[in-house]
C-alpha cells in the first residue's frame, strides 16, 4: 500500500516527454523535440579539466554535505560579481540541481496546511514540491490575462497561512520577465510580512534584446542574515550542464543551516566530481554563457516569426530562457489532446500548457538546432492547417493527418 502523498505526487511531465521521445527515436521515430527543457551546447572545458582532474586522483569520497569550499568560494565571487552582495560561506548550500536547494528549502520553512503563493504559469515541479513538503500551493493567474501578475494580483493571495513566494524571471515556461517594480515591491512585502521569498534564478543570465539581469538584491537594504530572500541558481541552464546536477542557494545562515541538515540526511550531499565541475565552470572563462545567450537570441526570433505565421496563435515573444508558451486554443482547447495529436501526427514534442496552470497553451522550446525549429514548425503548420495537403513526405516516410 503507497502513502497518500505519494499517491498524490505527479511525475515531471517535461522529463517525461524527454523518455518519450527518445523512446521514439531509439525505434526509428524521425522525432522533432520541441519539448526540451535543456541547452545543446557543450559542458565548458574548465569544468571538464577540473571534473577529471578529481577522477584522476581516483580518490572520489564524500564531501561536506552542503558543498565543498572552493565551490562556496566560487559561488561567492559569483554572487559578488553579479548580485553585488558580500556573502559568507555559511549563506550558501549547494544542492543536487536547482531542484533540490528548491526542495530543501520548501522542507525547511513548511509546516502542514503552510500556503506557497506563485504566478501562474508556473515551472511544473512548484506544485508537486510544494505538495512534498507539506504544504499548499497556491497559484495565481493574472488578473488581466497576461504572463505576469501584478502586484495587486499576488499580494491579494497573501494570508495568515502563507508562509513563502517564489517568483521565477524569466519564466519557465512563458519567457516573460517580472518587472523590476514588480519584484521590488514583492521583496518589500517579504521582508515586511516575514514571508520566504525564493527567487528561482535558474534562467536570469539567459535574457534577450539587451535586458539585464534582475537583481532582486538591489531592493532591500537588509542584511543577507536578517533577509527573507533566497536566491536560487544552477549550473544547468547557463552553462547547459544539466547533466552534471548542481544548484545552489544563497541566503540567511539560519535558513541554509536548516536546509543543510535536511539535505545531510537526504542525500549526504552533490556529488564530489560535479561540484568539482561547477567549480571549473564558476571559474573559468565565461564566454560560453554569451555565446549560448546569442544563439538563443536567434533561435527565439526563428522560432516567434514561425509562430506568427499560424492563422489563429497568440503568441508573445519571450523576454528569457528558452521557450515559448503560444495559445494554440483557437485548434484545440485541450492542450493534451493537441500535444498528444502533434506527437502522434507529425512527431513533433511539445509540452502541453496545462501543465504549467494554463489551458490552450503549448510550451515549444527553442534551446535546440535552428534546423529542428524549422523543420518542427513547418510540420506542426501542416498538421493544423485545414486547407493543406492530407499527406506530407518526411524523406521516403509518408505521414498522414487525422482531424485535429
Ligand atoms: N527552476 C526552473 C524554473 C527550472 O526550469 C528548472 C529546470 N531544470 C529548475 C529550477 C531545476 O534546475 P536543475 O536542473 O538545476 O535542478
Ligand atoms: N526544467 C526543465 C523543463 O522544464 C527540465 C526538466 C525538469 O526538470 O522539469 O523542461
Amino acid at each position: 500500500m503507497l502513502s497518500q502523498l505519494a499517491l498524490s505526487i505527479k511525475e515531471s511531465p517535461t522529463l517525461k516527454l524527454n523518455e518519450t521521445a527518445a523512446l521514439l527515436r531509439d525505434k526509428g521515430e524521425p522525432v522533432i523535440h520541441l519539448g526540451g527543457g535543456e541547452p545543446k551546447s557543450r559542458t565548458p572545458i574548465d569544468a571538464i579539466i577540473s571534473c577529471s582532474s578529481l577522477l584522476n586522483t581516483g580518490e572520489i569520497r564524500y564531501t561536506p554535505s552542503d558543498g565543498i569550499p572552493p565551490l562556496k568560494q566560487a559561488i561567492i565571487r559569483y554572487t559578488e560579481e553579479h548580485y553585488d552582495r558580500g556573502v559568507k560561506p555559511e549563506n550558501v548550500i549547494v544542492s543536487s540541481g536547482a531542484k533540490q536547494t528548491l526542495m530543501v528549502a520548501l522542507h525547511a520553512i513548511l509546516d502542514p496546511k503552510d500556503e506557497v503563493i506563485f504566478p501562474v504559469p508556473y515551472w511544473v515541479s512548484y506544485p508537486e514540491m510544494v505538495k512534498l513538503a507539506g504544504g499548499v500551493p497556491v497559484p495565481i493567474a493574472a488578473s488581466d490575462g497576461s504572463f505576469c501578475p501584478s502586484f495587486e494580483d499576488l499580494a491579494a493571495a497573501v494570508g495568515s497561512y502563507t508562509k513563502a513566494i517564489i517568483l521565477n524571471s524569466p519564466n519557465n515556461p512563458s519567457g516573460a520577465m517580472y518587472s523590476n517594480d514588480l519584484v521590488a515591491r514583492m521583496v518589500e512585502l517579504c521582508e515586511r510580512r516575514n514571508i520566504w521569498l525564493l527567487m528561482d534564478d535558474t534562467y536570469n543570465r539567459l535574457v534577450f534584446d539587451g535586458r539585464a539581469p534582475t537583481n532582486c538584491y538591489e531592493f532591500t537594504q537588509e542584511d543577507v542574515d536578517r533577509s527573507q530572500l533566497l536566491v536560487v541558481n544552477c549550473v544547468s541552464k547557463m552553462y547547459a550542464m544539466t547533466g552534471f546536477r548542481i544548484g545552489w542557494g544563497v541566503g540567511n545562515r539560519e535558513l541554509i543551516r536548516a536546509m543543510a541538515n535536511i539535505q545531510s540526511q537526504q542525500t549526504s550531499g552533490p556529488s564530489a566530481p560535479s561540484q568539482w565541475a561547477a567549480v571549473g565552470a564558476l571559474n573559468g572563462v565565461q564566454n560560453s554563457i554569451e555565446a549560448l545567450r546569442s544563439t538563443l537570441e536567434n533561435n527565439r526570433n526563428v522560432l516567434v516569426a514561425r509562430l506568427q505565421a499560424i492563422p489563429g496563435v497568440k503568441v508573445v515573444k519571450p523576454a528569457g530562457t528558452f521557450y515559448t508558451f503560444p495559445d494554440f486554443s483557437a485548434y484545440n482547447p485541450d492542450s493534451k489532446k493537441l500535444a498528444e495529436y502533434l506527437l502522434e501526427t507529425v512527431r513533433v514534442a511539445v509540452v502541453p500548457g496545462k501543465d504549467f496552470g494554463m489551458e490552450g497553451h503549448l510550451r515549444v522550446s527553442f534551446c535546440g538546432a535552428q534546423k529542428d525549429i524549422r523543420e518542427g514548425m513547418e510540420r506542426i503548420q501542416w498538421a493544423l492547417d485545414p486547407d493543406a495537403p492530407n499527406e506530407l513526405y518526411l524523406g521516403s516516410r509518408k505521414l498522414v493527418r487525422d482531424a485535429v
